[in-house]
């Protein structure tokens, strides 16, 4: 069979290199990210057994199986899974799509464009954080081999890259079905976090610790060395803190540990648990066009979907982990799921409850509560706009910067607090920076009169606060919009006739750029400042509309 030698895609090339030479200390996760990868390979078979009916594949016996030669020094992930074609091995292995790892190339060519951190510490933090699946293994391997076989397809192939930069791909007919991968596994080096994987117990060992809740039997000779049970079917008291943290990294392909675990569930005619974690920084997709939602479904143990929309709002998608219902049909389908009610209903428990686990944190723990909101703040107000229903729940969660204390970002309860006898409304200013917004002339006449104002900066601000009329009873105004009733004294008439020239000249002068001009007592120190109808665009969101062509 002819051998061919390709190039691996520039990105995917940088990131091996990463691998081969970064000081990531863990190198035992590479196990981890292959068990990982076999797991997804049998779920994806059973699916196909399910929903293709020419798929001719025998599905009684999925698993995987570890083997390790001393001798050799070899250690070998088989499963028999779905499997590659060549176009797939060329397309996935040669080749990132992931997001994460894009980003992470993006952010190591950004600080080497500019200067920034490449030291081998900096590129181990940045692996901690992104995880780099299937090249991990060049971390503990000077030589991959891999021989796959797609489900239903009638050629396998055979892979091999040293990590320098190209791999052969070479057809080999008689492949198995599934996936075989076989690490030639660097010297030990104990120093360097390298551990004997052509151990036995090494590996076993790593197995308990990183995927014992793989649902799939993971074999090393006779025995199944993985327990099998999902965690969110055991007792909450059962499961050790580690056995989360593992999931979590198995479910967001996140290396960090959660930042919260959520659990519910559910008994009697519609039955249905879930397994839910808070990532403790954003994922990297949080802001992209095509950002995925992090909940699996499940039905009955049996996988079915990654990425449910039905069953998370998008400003929640950063929420991970698993929904397993009992009543489904396998063959549900994500059309199917929109409309279905028992999944609309788990739909609104979630988000209720991710949203009151938010609100707990927030008086529990207030530093966690400030990572949180640091990271995916900005997605969870945009539920002020999507979600009316969980308005009132989500503005009682959220914090915002303002002129109390600059350091601390307030709650609006604690706003409210701390209103002054006489004020009635809960002010705030929208605009570009903070900087910006205490500069403005709006300002002073809150100032003066001691009422805080909130510096709202995100370009989502821009919207809610539109169609946000008040928290907990307590009307929302902006301080540039409308008239702000300041109850300052009022000027006597001859001080106004005084003026009346003032204002005619400045209104004809100025016809074609404002609608009116007239006294206020909104300004201390300026002479004078631009106000906006309570209906009208904001300077920003007018920009932003002008940008977007509307
Ligand atoms: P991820 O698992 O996050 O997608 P990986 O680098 O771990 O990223 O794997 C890349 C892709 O290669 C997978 O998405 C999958 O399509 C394919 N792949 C990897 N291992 C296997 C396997 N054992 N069987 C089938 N496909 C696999
Ligand atoms: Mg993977």
């Amino acid at each position: 069979m002819s051998t061919e030698t390709i190039e691996f895609q520039a990105e995917a090339r940088q990131l091996m290199q990463l691998m081969i030479h970064s000081i990531y200390s863990n190198k035992d996760v590479f196990l981890r990210e292959l068990v990982s990868n076999a797991s997804d390979a049998l779920d994806k078979l059973r699916l196909a057994s399910y929903t293709d009916k020419d798929l001719d594949v025998d599905v009684s016996d999925l698993h995987v199986e570890l083997v390790t030669d001393a001798q050799a020094r070899t250690l070998t992930v088989r499963d028999n899974g779905i499997g590659m074609s060549r176009e797939d091995v060329v397309g996935l292995i040669g080749t990132i799509a992931r997001s994460g790892s894009a980003e992470m190339i993006a952010q190591l060519r950004a600080a080497k464009e500019n200067g920034g951190d490449t030291s081998p510490e900096a590129s181990a933090e940045l692996i901690g954080q992104f995880g780099v699946g299937f090249y991990s293994s060049f971390m503990v391997a000077d030589r991959v081999e891999m021989l796959t076989r797609r489900a239903g397809g009638d050629a396998g192939v055979r892979w091999e890259s040293a990590g320098e930069g190209t791999y052969t791909v070479t057809d080999e007919p008689d492949a198995p079905q599934g996936t075989t991968i076989t690490l030639h596994l660097k010297p030990v080096d104990a120093e360097d976090g390298l551990h004997d994987y052509a151990d036995d117990g090494v590996v076993r060992g790593l197995v308990k610790r990183y995927s014992d809740f793989i649902t799939w039997p993971i074999r090393m000779g006779e025995d199944t060395v993985n327990s099998r049970k999902a965690l969110w079917s055991r007792p909450q008291s059962d499961v050790t803190a580690e056995e989360y943290t593992e999931f979590y990294r198995h479910v967001s392909h996140d290396w960090q540990d959660p930042l919260e675990t959520i659990r519910l569930s559910a008994e009697g005619t519609f039955e249905y648990q879930a397994l839910l974690f808070l990532p403790s920084h954003p994922p990297m997709d949080l802001f992209m066009r095509d950002a995925r939602r992090g909940v699996q479904l499940y039905v009955r143990r049996v996988f079915i979907m990654d990425d449910c929309e039905a069953l998370v709002p998008e400003y929640l998608r950063f929420v991970k982990g698993v929904v397993d219902a009992a009543d489904l049909s396998l063959n549900v389908s994500r059309e199917i799921l929109q409309q279905d009610r028992q999944i609309q209903l788990i739909r609104k428990r979630l988000v209720k409850k991710v949203l009151s686990t938010i609100r707990t944190m927030m008086d529990a723990d207030a530093e966690k509560y400030a990572t949180f909101w640091d990271g995916m703040g900005r997605a969870v107000k945009e539920g002020l706009l999507s979600d009316g229903d969980n308005r009132q729940a989500i503005l009682d969660l959220c914090s915002f910067a303002g002129t109390h204390d600059p350091e601390k970002p307030t709650a609006l309860r604690d706003y409210v607090d701390r209103m002054p006898e006489g004020q009635d409304a809960i002010y705030y200013a929208t605009g570009d920076s903070r900087a910006a917004l205490e500069g403005s002339p709006h300002m002073e006449a809150f100032r003066a009169k001691g009422y805080e104002v909130l510096l709202l900066t995100d370009p989502v601000d821009e919207v809610w606060v539109d169609m946000v009329p008040e928290f907990a009873g307590t009307p929302l105004a902006s301080i540039a919009k409308g008239d702000v009733d300041l109850g300052g004294d009022d000027l006597d008439e001859e001080t106004k006739q005084g003026f009346d020239g003032l204002l005619t000249w400045l209104g004809e002068t100025l016809a074609d750029e404002v609608k009116e001009v007239r006294l206020s007592h909104r300004l201390t120190t300026s002479a004078a400042c631009l106000v906006g109808d309570p209906g009208d665009l904001t300077p920003t969101l007018e920009k932003m509309y002008r940008a977007m062509g509307q």
